[in-house]
């Protein structure tokens, strides 16, 4: 599409945005006088769907009303409600229902997951991983190499940008995989970088890596409800997600996992056991003899908590309804044309890191400010954008398709450049 720089263009598109209505679903922080923020954080917190107060409230009731009777007699029975959001979470990912379930929080996932998956030899035992990778997928490397007795300055294995550039060339990380894999028992990378916000192409990845023998899992917390995703077709080994960035699930909210289901019934994979996980027939018969069940619900530990699916489950239903297709077509075009605008009128102070290719990014700019960036920031921020800034230099806008306007692009970009 080609865009225009100015005002009337942008409500035009507005006005075209199938997705437009979707907006009106969510709340919408406002300022001190009232008006609605400019909300760009969508990759930190995703905004509350108006529906999710009901979701909750349901459950709410009927711990009141019934106690643990509720776990059976609930409208949404307990013992089962982490199932009511497989089938849609399942859609969302690109996988089986067998292959998704939603436990924990995301370090704690990617934990349980190198358990099973990173099975370090004498040969084969290194984790190669994205230099910049998100801190708390850093300490979980590294921590799980040392539990397993490795050294991490031997076994951490970082990939890193050429010297001059900022992002990752897959030729580079494909090059990398082939030339060295015979020693990588892990290759864990982010579907999308979350300082960069590249996305990296996560079917050539998972065929490089399998090709030398490596196990491959993906973080796919700034991925998950962003990008179009084909788990299940693409092989990858394990994936994790957060629930609380772009699928609004709220804060600290429960995350998100899939296993591929060639490992599903492998008896020989090691694994934590709960009895969670614990086939369901016989559960509730308080044995001593484990019996998976024969899904990626064997992973699980605890019984989940149920008032932080309902909320998750409030906004799954939009995503549903929305449909990734429509959504991620959306995207494109809101931070194409954030993209375009900064390109239009910049003052030479800026330079967007992310990369330009579409298939190479989701929702999110991470603009760098040469000068005095810190102070630009506090700045929008005092205008109302709410976007977040990441030493050193980096601020991060993310146009989320769901409840983001192009209105909202064009009046951050008159408030960039002023
Ligand atoms: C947001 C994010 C996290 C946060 O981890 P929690 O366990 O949810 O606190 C971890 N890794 C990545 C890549 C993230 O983007």
């Amino acid at each position: 599409m080609k865009f225009e720089n100015n005002i009337d263009f942008a409500m035009q598109l507005d006005s075209n945005d199938p997705l437009h209505s979707y907006r009106m679903k969510f709340h919408v922080p406002k300022t001190a006088e009232g008006k609605d923020v400019i909300y760009f954080a969508g990759n930190s917190l995703g905004l509350q769907p108006k529906t999710v107060r009901a979701f909750v409230e349901q459950e709410l009731l009927d711990w009141e009303k019934m106690g643990v009777e509720g776990h059976m007699l609930a409208k949404y029975p307990w013992l089962p409600y982490h199932e009511f959001l497989t089938a849609q979470t399942a859609m969302l990912v690109g996988a089986k229902p067998d292959e998704v379930v939603h436990m924990n929080s995301l370090t704690v996932n990617l934990h349980l997951m190198m358990v099973s998956f990173y099975r370090p030899t004498k040969e084969r035992n290194k984790i190669l991983i994205e230099a910049n990778a998100f801190p708390s997928d850093h300490y979980a490397v590294q921590s799980q190499i040392k539990f397993h007795g490795y050294d991490p300055a031997e076994c951490l294995m970082e990939m890193n940008p050429r010297d001059g550039e900022v992002t990752i060339r897959t030729e580079d990380l494909l090059d990398r995989i082939e030339k060295e894999g015979d020693s990588i028992a892990l290759v864990m990378f982010a579907g999308v970088n979350y300082y960069t916000g590249q996305a990296f192409d996560l079917e050539k990845i998972t065929a490089a890596a399998h090709k030398k023998g490596c196990m491959v899992g993906f973080d796919l917390a700034h991925a998950a409800g962003n990008l179009k995703l084909e788990l299940h077709k693409w092989e990858c080994d394990f994936a994790v997600w957060c629930s609380y960035k772009y699928l609004n699930g709220g804060p600290g909210a429960i995350a998100g996992a899939f296993v591929h289901q060639k490992h599903l019934l492998d008896m020989t994979i090691p694994k934590f056991w709960g009895w969670w996980g614990q086939d369901k027939a016989t559960r509730f018969l308080m044995g001593h003899n484990y019996q998976p069940i024969p899904t990626v619900e064997s992973w699980q530990l605890s019984n989940p908590p149920i008032l932080q699916l309902a909320a998750l489950r409030a906004s799954l239903d939009i995503f549903d309804e929305a449909g990734m297709d429509a959504l991620r077509a959306k995207s494109e075009m809101l931070t194409g044309f954030a993209e375009y605008l900064i390109n239009e009128n910049n003052n030479g102070n800026i330079e967007i890191i992310t990369p330009a290719a579409a298939s190479e990014r989701g929702c999110q700019l991470s603009i760098r400010a040469k000068q005095s960036g810190k102070a630009l920031h506090s700045r929008l921020n005092d205008a109302g954008v709410i976007c977040d800034w990441r030493e050193p230099d980096v601020i991060r806008i993310a146009p989320v398709p769901l409840y983001n306007t192009f209105e909202d692009v064009w009046n951050f970009v008159r408030l960039l450049f002023t």
